[in-house]
């Protein structure tokens, strides 16, 4: 199958179980949120689909290779933080180009990605500045630009506007929501706010204390939630 499968993932901090038992199947082009509260495992859950962080046990498959045991780098999926820190010193261009130029990529092959991730976001005419003339909502496109260039076969976004101030926040979520509808990379994405989870996702996976409460599409969840935390977590009238 392709897209990602998640096969009885789960983690411990020595005594503490963190996350219980996690499967989940993504379809190639979907945009996935897990959502609940804070401490509930969403970000140990990324981390590990990231290779950020070893499973205590389970599998993962990305398209049909299992990479459970390889490194970030070899994983074929791009990591969004809420923390985008961008290189002061460096141009957007730069900063956009830069995971490239360290795997070696021809100039050429980086300016033409770079240029075209830049358009997408419309930044393009922002490529020659430094972070510190942009404003947050510019740096936070560049850095799901550094994300794009690479041309992954996965997003992993942990939370990537919660640095922004509301009005921000509602605009940069609608703009991700654009350009996952124009080039479709299957896309998950953490955050702790119902909804921002119920306007983004195709299919919602709502966790607590380490465990999937229900995965579902929002309208399901909102009409049909399985049980009281997830009618109280979204809101639903149950
Ligand atoms: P979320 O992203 O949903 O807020 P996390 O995945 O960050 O939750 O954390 C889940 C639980 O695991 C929390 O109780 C947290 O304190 C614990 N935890 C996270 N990272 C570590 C670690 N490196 N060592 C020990 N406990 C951790
Ligand atoms: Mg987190």
């Amino acid at each position: 199958m392709a897209g990602i499968s998640i096969q009885n993932v789960y983690k411990d901090y020595g005594a503490l179980n963190v996350l219980k038992e996690f499967s989940l199947e993504i379809a190639d082009g979907e945009f996935v949120v897990l959502v609940g509260p804070s401490g509930c495992g969403k970000s140990t859950m990324l981390k590990i689909l990231a290779g950020l962080e070893p499973a205590s046990g389970g599998k993962i498959m990305i398209g049909d290779r299992d990479v459970t045991d390889l490194a970030p780098g070899d994983r074929d999926i791009a990591m969004v933080f809420q923390n985008y820190a961008l290189y002061p010193h460096l141009t957007v261009g730069q900063n956009m180009g830069f995971g490239l130029k360290m795997r070696g990529m021809p100039k050429a092959e980086i300016d033409r990605r770079v240029r075209a991730a830049a358009k997408i976001l419309a930044v393009d005419h922002l490529l020659d500045r430094r972070p510190k003339a942009l404003s947050g909502g510019q740096r936070q496109r560049v850095a799901l630009g550094r994300a794009i260039v690479r041309e992954p076969r996965a997003f992993l976004m942990d939370e990537p506007l919660s640095n922004l101030d509301a009005k921000l926040r509602v605009h940069t979520r609608a703009e991700i929501s654009a350009l996952h509808k124009r080039i479709g990379v299957t896309t998950v994405y953490v955050t702790h706010d119902q909804i921002e989870a119920m306007t983004m996702a195709d299919r919602v996976v709502i966790m607590r204390d380490g465990a999937i409460q229900q995965i579902a599409d929002p309208d399901t969840l909102f009409a049909k939630p399985e049980n009281l935390f997830v009618a109280g977590f979204i809101g639903s009238p149950g």
